[in-house]
């Protein structure tokens, strides 16, 4: 049967809007050691817009924008979305697209009149050639904590966008509270180093894994289960849930997807990462009175 100390306390964090599925896992948060945080939508609100568009000289910029927003139509990625929304603004139109493939964590490619076209990350249309693009402006962008998106039509880069994501307002009160825990809080991101570094600054992180594949976030869970004897990590997206269930404790934000909330542990109903505290403190006291 059910402790009336674990009762108060699901009862407690639902009010603050946490929610617990058992009592086991409100006794386990006292013991956290270390913290693992996906970025996007997670420690940042997940809904970036694009900042900037560069062109080489063999291609007009509405026609990039044409291209891209047409292929990033079939993509749910938060960085699809954001490309078609500024496309629409714009008042560029879309047309259909055959042959669209998704690569998840890296970008997209699709045939349009006998071109091909892939629009992703660096290592994507060849690191070499993104990075020195137009004089090498990428980096001055990513110091700007954006994330470049580039366009390759057959073999040439022709295009790129930055895009800014917006960090979440309690993300670093979150941070800072898990330190003066004595927490070790860390970000898994598939962002490039560059872009990474500056949101891991911004935010007040201890550590951070960038180029980070949906896939390596559960080995990064697993080496922290080797430093640490309580891990918990937290996500959003499908992509996040296999690390969720490798963490001691599986944290899921309340607008996250379905497969997330389905497979965590505690659910932050209103997306408010710093009660990730608030329910460490609830811990400690349940566990004083059960004990
Ligand atoms: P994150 O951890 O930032 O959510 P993902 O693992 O989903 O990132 O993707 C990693 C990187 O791959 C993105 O930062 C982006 O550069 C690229 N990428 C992934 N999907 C797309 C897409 N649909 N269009 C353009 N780039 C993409
Ligand atoms: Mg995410």
């Amino acid at each position: 049967s059910i402790m009336p100390a674990t009762l108060s306390a699901i009862t407690n964090g639902a009010r603050w809007g946490l929610l617990f599925k058992g009592g086991v896992h409100i006794e386990n948060l006292a013991h956290i050691q270390a913290i693992a945080f996906d970025k996007t939508g997670t420690l940042t609100n997940g809904k970036p817009k694009v900042t900037d568009c560069v062109v080489s000289s063999s291609i007009e910029e509405k026609h990039l924008l044409h291209i891209t927003a047409s292929i990033e139509n079939e993509s749910n990625h938060p960085l699809a979305k954001a490309l078609v929304d500024y496309a629409t603004q714009q008042g560029v139109s879309l047309r259909n697209v055959d042959h669209m493939k998704d690569v998840s964590g890296k970008g997209v490619t699709a045939k349009i009149d006998g071109e091909e076209w892939r629009v992703g990350k660096p290592e994507f249309v060849g690191k070499e050639e993104a990075y020195s693009f137009q004089g090498g402006i990428t980096e001055s962008l990513a110091q700007q904590g954006k994330t470049v998106i580039f366009v390759k039509r057959d073999d040439r880069v022709v295009g790129l966008f930055a895009l800014k994501d917006t960090v979440r307002e309690d993300t670093k009160k979150a941070i800072q509270g898990l330190k003066k825990r004595g927490v070790y809080t860390i970000m898994l991101t598939g962002d490039n180093p560059m872009t990474a570094s500056v949101i891991a600054h911004e935010i007040g992180i201890d550590h951070y894994v960038a180029e980070c594949m949906p896939e390596q976030k559960v080995n990064e869970v697993k080496k922290l289960k080797q430093h640490f004897n309580q891990v918990a990590m937290v996500g959003d997206g499908i992509n996040d849930a296999p690390a969720l269930a490798t963490a001691n404790v599986g944290v899921a934000m309340g607008e996250g997807t379905d497969v997330a909330l389905e497979t965590a542990d505690v659910v932050l109903m209103k997306n408010h990462l710093s009660k990730i505290v608030q329910a460490m403190k609830l811990s400690e006291r349940m566990n004083r009175v059960v004990k």
